[in-house]
């Protein structure tokens, strides 16, 4: 079964890598200088077994910090108090979009575009920022089975200094009371999440936490109390690639997060967490060899959710 899986992965790779159209993302210049040809993948099964394919190069977590966050924010504060300050819509539009603090809902659409997330970090962002480190290494810690933590600093500084659309949207946002406390902090917060650096090997296993009701693969340890999980992966899957989130789920029919450093990470639920990594990205901020991979990958192994149905 596994050997069958690793020849699968391996096919779905090779369909993958001619794939040379997109660009890597150009507004955070750590990110645009990254060598476009990075190609890696791995899966973690729920029972801990790992396979990869590709040099697992580092890359940071950007978007794909976003389910985590929301997931935290669930078990520490409870679905009430973090639904009053981030709706569950998609929006249908990009990640960095404006539309939320426009519509005067006075909570963004989603916790998976950028408005979503940066309101969910400033439930976080109180205390001294060696608190908040404390509670990112506790948080991301616990998924990737071990701490401390590792930030690409040059990414952290590039996204403070140049975040401007970021910038903007949390200055709105505070405008029309939608954050809880300082904007600079709720930024901080977010930057620092989205700076965390890992490979694929990490990011599989923090997928396989999600597919494995919780419970981390290789410690053992529940991670995320089941409420949450199937909340969160609800989410993902319906939000989870911004504007592409509808054709994602029909192509591959998997819960999944993208990220702009080209990384994409799926959950197959009971089965396995699977981890992309490649930078060009298309048009939606999404990797075009992970899209691929997931669509050929899914296709193969028959992951979509109602290919039994
Ligand atoms: N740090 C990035 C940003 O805020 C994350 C966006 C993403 O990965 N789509 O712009």
């Amino acid at each position: 079964m596994l050997q069958e899986l690793q020849e699968h992965l391996e096919w779905a790779f090779a369909q993958a890598e001619p794939l040379k159209h997109g660009k890597n993302a150009g507004y955070i210049p750590a990110l645009a200088e990254v060598d476009p040809e990075r190609f890696s993948a791995c899966i973690c099964t729920t029972s801990g077994e790992i396979i990869r394919v590709g040099e697992d190069n580092p890359f940071t977590l950007q978007s794909m910090s976003k389910p985590f966050l929301y997931a935290e924010a669930l078990a520490t504060f409870g679905i009430e108090t973090v639904h009053q300050h981030v709706a569950v819509e998609p929006t249908g539009k990009p990640f960095d979009a404006l539309i939320d603090v426009q519509s005067g809902s006075k909570r963004p659409h989603n916790p998976m575009i950028n408005a979503g997330a940066i309101a969910i970090a400033s439930l976080f962002a109180q205390g001294s920022e060696r608190d908040q480190v404390r509670r990112l290494d506790h948080l991301f810690g616990r998924y990737l089975g071990r701490t401390p933590i590792q930030f690409n600093t040059r990414v952290y500084l590039n996204e403070r200094d140049t975040a401007f659309g970021n910038r903007a949207l949390a200055h709105l946002m505070n405008h029309f009371g939608m954050l809880g406390g300082s904007v600079e902090a709720a930024l901080d917060f977010y930057f620092k999440a989205c700076s965390l650096q890992l490979n694929c090997r990490d990011l599989s296993v923090m997928a396989a936490t999600l597919a494995n009701g919780g419970r981390h693969p290789l410690t053992g340890r529940r991670v995320l109390p089941g409420r949450y999980l199937r909340d969160t992966l609800t989410v993902q899957a319906t939000c989870g690639l911004y504007d592409y989130s509808g054709r994602f789920w029909f192509d591959v029919g998997v819960p999944a997060k993208s990220g702009v450093s080209g990384g994409i990470f799926a959950v197959v639920p009971g089965k396995m967490g699977i981890a992309v990594y490649a930078p060009r990205l298309d048009e939606n901020g999404n990797s075009v060899r992970g899209l691929s991979l997931l669509k050929s990958l899914s296709q193969k192994c028959r992951f979509h959710v109602f290919d039994h149905a």
